[in-house]
């Protein structure tokens, strides 16, 4: 007998987007698993604080993860720990590859969001976990007042980096050019603060340190071509996100860049198939465009298997 599951909606991916779009299915009355590679809540959990999502005048990203978990929940969405590896789309019915077993599924929801990117210098696989970090959250407190460098001049490096000064002795953001791609707002902040240092037109040429964990980087000027070194226990690289869409590679419905191509219902070519949230070419990548990405879809897989009910019945 197959231990395939069955449930009307599959969402890969509990982030905020995948979170909401079970949320609105579940309480459409479809039965609904959130699968995940990890713990529910995504980037959330990797955040400092949030300031911009509304009803909260700031809160701490795991703190949101969990709300929105209680949410997505309560109308009987169910979630499951599992890596999806591939989906098969060509049959009536959709099925969906895990690590951990198979589902089988009227429609899916692709919520897997996306990743750091890294640097790509020597010793940054080595010290990984030995002063490379992705993540401030999880690892700020390692640091507590020692010199750290930021890489990256968006909005995670320079909100992270201070994040960080509440923690290190000293935090340098390293950016490539000498404009901050960050909000204005989070600029000010970071110039009027004094724990944090910037180089401009610097790059990462090698991250070094001793058999234990790093010590210190080399950098280059990218103007005078000078490199030079910089004594530091941390180095937390900011520098873009690359999305997750391994798993969906031969569906053909990604752009050149990997991210996946939607209507503004979310739904991609492949009809029953819905993406949001980070993982959709889209220009403003924030928690509440995921939601509001998630609101459509959950509301658009309802509309998407009454059609397809109303039809199996008519050819009945
Ligand atoms: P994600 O949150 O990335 O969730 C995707 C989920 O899919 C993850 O849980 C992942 O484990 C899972 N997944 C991936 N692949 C698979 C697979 N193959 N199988 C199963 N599961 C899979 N936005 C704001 O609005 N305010 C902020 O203050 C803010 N701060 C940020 C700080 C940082 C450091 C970063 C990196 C981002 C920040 N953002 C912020 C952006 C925000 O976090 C994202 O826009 C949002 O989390 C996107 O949600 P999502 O659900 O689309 O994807
Ligand atoms: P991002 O906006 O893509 O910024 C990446 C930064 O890294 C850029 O400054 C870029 O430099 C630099 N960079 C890229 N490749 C590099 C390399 N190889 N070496 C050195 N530097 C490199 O990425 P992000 O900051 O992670 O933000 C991702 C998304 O999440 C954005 O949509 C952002 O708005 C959102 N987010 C929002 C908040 C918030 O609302 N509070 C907080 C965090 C993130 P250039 O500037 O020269 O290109």
């Amino acid at each position: 007998m197959s231990d395939t599951k069955y449930y009307d909606v599959v969402v890969i991916g509990a982030g905020p987007a995948g979170m909401t779009a079970a949320t609105y299915a579940s309480r459409a009355n479809l039965s609904v698993v959130m699968l995940d590679q990890g713990i529910y809540g995504g980037q959330m959990n990797n955040t400092a604080e949030v300031e911009n999502y509304p009803g909260f005048d700031n809160i701490m990203g795991p703190e949101l993860a969990e709300k929105m978990y209680s949410s997505s929940t309560k109308f009987g969405a169910e979630y499951a720990f599992g890596t999806v590896e591939n989906i098969e789309v060509e049959t009536g019915s959709k099925i969906v590859h895990t690590d951990s077993g198979d589902y089988e599924t009227k429609a899916i929801i692709i919520a897997t969001g996306s990743e750091h990117t890294h640097l790509g210098v020597d010793g940054e696989e080595t010290y990984q976990g030995k002063g490379v970090s992705y993540c401030s959250v999880c690892d700020g407190a390692f640091f507590k007042d020692e010199n750290v460098v930021v890489v990256g001049g968006g909005d995670s490096a320079i909100e992270e980096g201070l994040y960080l000064t509440n923690l290190a002795k000293s935090v340098t953001v390293l950016h490539r050019r000498d404009t901050l791609r960050a909000q204005q707002i989070i600029q000010d902040r970071a110039f009027n603060n004094e724990k944090m240092a910037f180089k401009w037109h610097t790059e990462v040429v090698e991250i070094t340190g001793d058999e234990d964990k790093m010590t210190g980087i080399n950098v280059i000027d990218n103007q005078t071509n000078d490199v030079t070194h910089i004594d530091a226990s941390g180095i937390f690289i900011y520098v873009g996100l690359k999305a997750n869409t391994q798993a969906f590679e031969k569906l053909g419905i990604t752009d050149q860049d990997g991210w996946i191509i939607t209507d503004n219902k979310m739904q991609t070519k492949i009809p029953g198939v819905f993406a949001v949230g980070d993982v959709r070419a889209k220009d403003l990548r924030q928690i509440t465009t995921a939601v509001g990405d998630g609101g459509i879809a959950g509301q658009g897989v309802y509309n998407y298997i009454s059609n397809l009910n109303a039809s199996i019945e008519e050819t009945a």
